[in-house]
């Protein structure tokens, strides 16, 4: 199988032939066609497996048939730390550089006052922490969730983990209930069904 047979646009299949992908890994030829298909999805799967090209290019496939007379929010990407938003945003940048999609990165550590700039022209995607979101949503009133058709939890376990469970739950009640959501988590405890149950609908359940 090769990215071709996964029904992408051509400016992704360049953009993963430029990256030097030559097959999709396990995770991404499963998930791929189920995001695709609007399905939510609960995977276990884990750094290094490929994973956030697995839902970065059905969410970019997405974007590219997405109305374009006025700009919206319509991807939130959450992740627990800097460094994995820095990493998933950089990796966004690299998928969609053939395209006209924007991706922002909203972290702490930066200036809240640039950050709510770009919010303001609503990039397409948003790739966030939670905290730092939060302090947007509540402070600058810079986005506003309810164009999200699609959001990810990535490292779900990890957001637990670190206390995040009150934001996730308060972003998750403010997006639009009609979306898709995409969890993915290396373990799958307790907490992490609670939170999956509180998410998702009907999800299919991947491993890789
Ligand atoms: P991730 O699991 O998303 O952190 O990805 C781990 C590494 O695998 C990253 O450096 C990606 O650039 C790389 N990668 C992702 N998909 C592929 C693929 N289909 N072929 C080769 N490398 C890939």
């Amino acid at each position: 199988k090769s990215f071709l047979d996964l029904n992408l646009s051509r400016p992704l299949i360049k953009a993963c032939n430029a990256l030097g992908y030559a097959v999709p890994t396990p995770i991404q030829a499963a998930c791929i066609p189920l995001a695709l298909s609007g399905r939510d999805i609960c995977g276990s799967a884990m750094t290094g497996s490929g994973k956030t090209a697995a839902f970065a290019l059905p969410i970019l496939e997405r974007l590219l048939h997405r109305p374009r007379q006025v700009a919206a929010t319509y991807v939130l990407i959450l992740t627990p730390t800097r460094e994995l938003a820095v990493q998933i945003h950089s990796m966004i940048q690299k998928l969609a550089q053939y395209t006209d999609v924007q991706a922002a990165l909203i972290v702490g550590g930066l200036s809240v006052q640039v950050q709510a700039s770009v919010l303001r022209k609503s990039p397409e995607i948003v790739v966030a922490t939670p905290g730092r979101l939060i302090d947007h949503l509540r402070n600058t009133q810079s986005v506003g969730l309810e164009d999200l058709a699609v959001m990810v939890l990535d490292e779900a376990d990890r957001l637990l983990e670190m206390g995040f469970k009150e934001e996730i739950t308060e972003i998750v009640k403010m997006a639009p209930k009609k979306r898709q959501t995409m969890l993915f988590s290396a373990t799958l405890s307790d907490q992490v069904r609670r939170l999956a149950a509180l998410s998702l609908r009907q999800p299919v359940r991947l491993a890789a």
